[in-house]
Formats: C-alpha cells, sequence, structure tokens
C-alpha cells in the first residue's frame, strides 16, 4: 500500500511548479499577508515556504498529512461554492511520500511555535517546541528522492522545472493582491537569486510593475469588457445573443509592446477563472492570433481574470486545477475577440 501512495502520489504532485504551487495556495488559504519561497539549488535540495497565516492548531498535527485531510470543505455540496484554492486535502499527504516533510508552525492561541517532522507514510517521527511567530513554514527537502526515475527527470531538467516555477509564481504573485510575495533560489555555490519580490500593494496594475519592472512594459492599458456583436457572434457559431448583461467581469491588462527578445508566447501572458490562475489554451491561441493580425507586437503582455459563477466552472478537472471546464466558453472567445479589437484603437499606431 506504500507503493501506491507513492504512485498516487507522483500523479498529484507532478513537478516543483505543482509542488511550490501547492504550499503557496496553502499559504494564501491561511490569510497570510506576507509569503517567503526559498530553494536552495533550484528546489532540489530544498524547497520551503514560510508565511504569516493563521497556523495550525495542535489538534491538526497529525491530520495534516492524512489523505483527504482538509479543513476546508466542511459539506459535500460546499464543492459548488468552494472559495479556497485548495480544497482535495491531497497536497501535504503526497508530499511527505515523496520529499522529507518538516512543518513548523505556530497556531494564534498557542504560545510558542511546534517543529513537526513527518515520515514517507505521513507518521509524525518527531515533535519540538521552537521560537516562531504566528504562521507556518513548511519545508521539503530531497524533492522526489522516494521516486528515483523522477528525481533523475528533475536533476536533468531543472532549469527548465526551475522556470516553469517562475512563471507560475509570476501568476500568483500579480493576482494576489495585498500579500507579499517573495522568491530566492541559492545555488550549491551559495550565490542567491531574486526571483520576485512583491510589495504586497492593493492592485493588480501595481503589482505587474513590481513583478515585471516598469520598463519591460509600456504602454500598458486596462481594458474595459466588450460585448461581442453579430459578426463576431457568427465566427464562434453564436446564433443566438443573449441581450443580457454579459455573465462575464473581466480584469484585463494587455501592453503593447515588450522589450527584450528570447520570450515564448507564454513567458508573459497569465490567465485566470476566477482569480484561479489557469490554461485555457484556445483563449491563449485567440489572443496571440490578434496580435499578429494587428502586427501589434508578436509577444503582448495579457493579465485576464475572468470573473463568473462559479457554478459555470469546474476546476476539479485534473489534480492541479490547471484546467478547467468552462461553460459559455464560445461566448468567452467572442467576448474576448471584441473587447481586444476595440481596445487596439487605443494603441499608439
Ligand atoms: P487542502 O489545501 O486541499 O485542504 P492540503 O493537503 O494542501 O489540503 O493541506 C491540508 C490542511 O493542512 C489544510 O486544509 C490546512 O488546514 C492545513 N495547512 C496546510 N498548509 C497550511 C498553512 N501554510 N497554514 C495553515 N494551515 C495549513
Ligand atoms: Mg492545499
Amino acid at each position: 500500500s506504500q507503493t501506491v501512495h507513492r504512485i498516487c502520489s507522483g500523479q498529484v504532485i507532478l513537478s516543483l511548479s505543482i509542488a511550490v504551487k501547492e504550499l503557496l495556495e496553502n499559504s494564501i488559504d491561511a490569510g497570510a499577508t506576507n509569503i517567503e519561497i526559498k530553494l536552495k539549488n533550484y528546489g532540489m535540495d530544498l524547497v520551503e515556504v514560510i508565511d504569516n497565516g493563521s497556523g495550525v492548531n495542535k489538534d491538526n498535527f497529525e491530520a495534516l498529512t492524512l489523505k483527504s485531510y482538509t479543513s476546508k470543505i466542511r459539506q459535500f455540496t460546499d464543492l459548488e461554492f468552494v472559495s479556497t484554492l485548495g480544497f482535495r486535502g491531497e497536497a501535504l499527504s503526497s508530499l511527505c511520500a515523496l520529499s522529507e516533510l518538516t512543518v513548523t508552525t505556530r497556531h494564534s492561541s498557542d504560545d510558542h511555535g511546534t517543529k513537526i517532522k513527518y515520515d514517507k507514510n505521513g507518521k509524525i517521527v518527531k515533535k519540538e517546541p521552537v521560537a516562531r511567530q504566528v504562521g507556518t513554514t513548511v519545508s521539503l527537502a530531497n524533492l522526489f528522492t522516494p521516486i528515483p526515475v523522477r528525481r533523475k527527470e528533475f536533476v536533468k531538467n531543472h532549469k527548465r522545472e526551475f522556470n516553469k516555477m517562475c512563471n507560475l509564481l509570476y501568476a500568483y504573485c500579480l493576482v494576489s493582491t495585498g500579500i507579499k510575495i517573495s522568491c530566492t533560489n541559492i545555488t550549491s555555490k551559495g550565490n542567491q537569486c531574486n526571483v520576485v519580490n512583491t510589495r504586497g500593494l492593493s492592485s493588480v496594475k501595481e503589482n505587474i510593475i513590481s513583478v515585471f519592472g516598469a520598463k519591460q512594459i509600456s504602454s500598458l492599458i486596462e481594458v474595459e469588457l466588450i460585448q461581442p456583436d453579430e459578426s463576431v457572434a457568427e465566427e464562434f457559431g453564436l446564433t443566438r445573443l443573449a441581450k443580457e448583461e454579459s455573465p462575464f467581469h473581466f480584469e484585463f491588462f494587455i501592453s503593447s509592446v515588450i522589450h527584450g527578445s528570447g520570450r515564448s508566447a507564454s513567458d508573459r501572458q497569465f490567465y485566470f477563472v476566477n482569480s484561479r490562475p489557469c490554461d485555457i489554451p484556445k483563449l491563449m491561441k485567440l489572443v496571440n492570433d490578434i496580435y499578429r493580425q494587428f502586427n501589434v507586437h508578436q509577444y503582448p503582455f495579457v493579465y485576464l481574470n475572468v470573473r463568473l459563477k462559479s457554478s459555470c466552472v469546474d476546476v476539479n478537472v485534473t489534480p492541479d486545477k490547471r484546467m478547467l471546464f468552462l461553460e459559455k466558453e464560445k461566448l468567452l472567445l467572442a467576448t474576448v475577440k471584441s473587447t481586444l479589437l476595440e481596445s487596439f484603437k487605443l494603441f499608439p499606431s
């Protein structure tokens, strides 16, 4: 059964990015306003996420790493209304099978912290009091070592995995207003680099600038949603266009120019549904096709957070929760197209 658990864990936590994402989401769900991510040797030696969130109550130390333990869904019917990022209770149970997991935490009801070491099966092997502010630190040492094949892949592709993680991290940094997020990596030679350092500011626009720098993104504009007209609607096979209000709200920023070369199309494009970073390949393709058609720039900066009723979206499709089913996908594509066509008129030619 240990093997089964490891195989299943491997399916949940497929990569460094997903490991970091899970820890980051836990910190955000815990109400943290300051989150530090520290990697050693590109995450191969250590991944550590330090937050000032609620901390873990001592009654939950044992349960934390149990499969399906979550403090976040009370009733099954809640699934339709999940507002927290995590809700499956699988991340920590998987991570202890895939790395050496240590949790240091102090709950607001405690006057000191506790450092807890878990074994591969999620059992507590060591527990000691430590000094700590309220909040939680989760450390993963030697990620994927229990699965030699995956570890080998990780070590071989660690730079690529690290870059993927950075891009995912940017997405969270942009959307998380009011949360200060930093990430550093220390190489085995002791060189430290800062991946990102946001200031916990209150607007997405300020986050964009603190992640990418004002110089990198010129002509950044915020655009307003435009409902598709007949011809655009027809293109997407929408025959009966509802006359009522759009089911979407957009938080939409685009740039006309990006300096620097060697970027790929997805490097500076961030899509969210109800503030959850996600991949919507059809939407990405649409946006890039329109940019190309207008010859504005091949690889623009895009930030699009689509808000819609949570009953219209199913995030439970893949374990990493990045792919999702959207009702009214065609209407979304048509609306984005109309919005972009209108917005391009705003760019200086
Ligand atoms: P989920 O996030 O789906 O609930 P996880 O396995 O990611 O499941 O985490 C299990 C539980 O551990 C969470 O429900 C939460 O109660 C607790 N937890 C994990 N990380 C933190 C954190 N950084 N701060 C406070 N509690 C945490
Ligand atoms: Mg979680």
